[in-house]
C-alpha cells in the first residue's frame, strides 16, 4: 500500500489544471541530475500519452550519463534552443517545476517563467519552496522528486497512462537520488513503487549498470588521481576536501559527470563527517559540492559560504574567486564545524 502524502484538493487542483490545458512545459534546474530529468520525464511519457502539447526544457545541458533515458532526445535544451525554450515556456498555459526550490536553480530560464502568465506547480523534495505557484506539493522527507511524482500520478488515477518508458525515468530518478537505495532510503513507499515500476516493465539491473556501473577511462583515471592525490582527509576536524584545478582537469580530458559522487568517497573514512569538493570550472569560477554523515549539515555551510544550499547531507554552491580563496574559504569554516560537531557529541 502506498501512503496518500499528497492532499487531496492540491490532487483536485492538478487534475483539473492538466485537462484545462492545452500545452505543458515541464521545467527542471540546470545541470540537470538523474532526479530533474528523471521525474520531468516520467511526467512527460504520462502527458505526451494523453496526447497534450508537452515537452521538458533545461536550462542547460543533460549529462551525457543520462542521455538513455527514454524521450532525452526530445528535451529542449535552453543553451543549444533559446528561441524554442522559450517561446516553449511563453506559449504554455501550465508549467511543472520539478525538484527545485527557487527560481535561481533554473539560472536562464528563471526569467522567462517569471514573465509566463501559465499557472504553475511545483513538485519538489527540497526544503523550504520560494516559488509562487497555484498548487506546491512540497515534501523534504522523500529522497526524490520522482518518488513524488509517482505518487501524484496515482493519485491522479494516471497509473494506466505509466508505460514501461515513463516508469523507467522514474525508476532512474528514484535510483540516483537515493544512491542506487543506499541512503535516505529507509522508507516502505520507495520499495512499494518500486516493485510497481518492476511491474511496468523496468528492467532495474540493466539501469543500475547504466546509471552507476559505466565509466569512462578518463573517469576511472581522474577519480585514481583524486584518491592518490588530491584527498586532504583532516581526520581531527572530521573533514576532507578536495580540489582540482582548471589545469588538472584539462590533463585529465575532463567531461561532464567524470567525477560524479567523488565527494562521496571520503566519507567511506569512519572520522569523516563532511566532505567538499572544490572543482575549478572556469577562471574565477569554482564548483562546490559538499555532503556529510548523520545531523551534520552542509546546508547552512553551503548557504552561508557558498551562496548555495540542497539538503542536509547533500548541497551545493559556487565561489567566484580563484581556486586557492576557495580553498581558504574552506578552511575558515573549519573552526566553526568543529563547534558544531563538538556540541553534536555532547
Ligand atoms: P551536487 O553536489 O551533486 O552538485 O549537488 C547536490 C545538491 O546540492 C543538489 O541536489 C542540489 O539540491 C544542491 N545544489 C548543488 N549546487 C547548488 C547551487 O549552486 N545552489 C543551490 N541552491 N543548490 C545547489
Ligand atoms: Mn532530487
Amino acid at each position: 500500500m502506498l501512503t496518500d502524502i499528497i492532499e487531496s484538493d492540491k490532487v483536485e487542483t492538478v487534475k483539473r489544471l492538466i485537462e484545462q490545458s492545452r500545452s505543458i512545459a515541464i521545467v527542471c534546474h540546470m545541470t540537470p541530475d538523474g532526479d530533474a530529468l528523471g521525474s520531468s520525464l516520467c511526467l512527460w511519457h504520462v502527458l505526451k500519452a494523453m496526447r497534450k502539447r508537452v515537452a521538458v526544457v533545461t536550462p542547460d545541458m543533460i549529462p551525457s550519463s543520462l542521455s538513455f533515458l527514454p524521450g532525452a532526445d526530445r528535451v529542449i535544451v535552453a543553451t543549444n534552443r533559446t528561441e524554442l525554450s522559450h517561446e516553449f515556456i511563453t506559449g504554455a498555459d501550465l508549467l511543472f517545476c520539478l525538484d527545485f526550490n527557487e527560481l535561481r536553480r533554473i539560472d536562464r530560464l528563471a526569467p522567462v517563467v517569471e514573465a509566463s502568465v501559465a499557472k504553475r506547480i511545483v513538485v519538489d523534495h527540497h526544503l523550504n519552496p520560494s516559488i509562487e505557484a497555484s498548487v506546491i506539493i512540497s515534501h523534504p522527507e522523500k529522497s526524490s522528486t520522482s518518488e513524488l511524482v509517482f505518487l501524484l500520478l496515482q493519485a491522479l488515477g494516471y497509473d494506466e497512462l505509466i508505460g514501461t518508458e515513463s516508469a523507467t525515468c522514474c525508476c532512474a530518478g528514484m535510483m540516483t537520488d537515493t544512491g542506487n537505495f543506499a541512503y535516505n532510503s529507509n522508507d516502505a513507499d520507495i520499495y512499494n513503487i518500486l516493485a510497481r515500476l518492476i511491474e511496468k516493465g523496468v528492467d532495474k539491473d540493466a539501469l543500475y549498470v547504466r546509471l552507476f556501473n559505466t565509466n569512462s577511462l578518463n573517469r576511472l583515471r581522474i577519480m585514481a588521481y583524486c584518491q592518490l592525490r588530491k584527498m586532504h582527509v583532516l581526520p581531527e576536524h572530521h573533514c576532507a576536501v578536495i580540489t582540482l584545478s582548471r589545469a588538472e582537469l584539462d590533463e585529465f580530458n575532463y567531461q561532464k559527470g567524470d567525477t560524479e559522487a567523488l565527494v562521496n568517497v571520503p566519507l567511506s573514512i569512519p572520522e569523516v563527517i563532511y566532505s567538499i569538493y572544490l572543482r575549478e570550472d572556469a577562471c574565477d569560477y569554482v564548483k562546490v559540492s559538499m555532503r556529510s554523515k548523520g545531523n551534520f549539515s552542509v546546508k547552512n555551510l553551503c548557504e552561508t559560504y557558498f551562496g548555495g544550499g540542497g539538503h542536509r547531507n547533500a548541497s551545493g554552491g559556487e565561489f567566484h574567486g580563484s581556486l586557492t580563496d576557495a580553498f581558504e574559504c574552506v578552511l575558515s569554516m573549519i573552526p566553526q564545524c568543529d563547534k558544531l560537531i563538538a556540541e553534536q557529541n555532547k
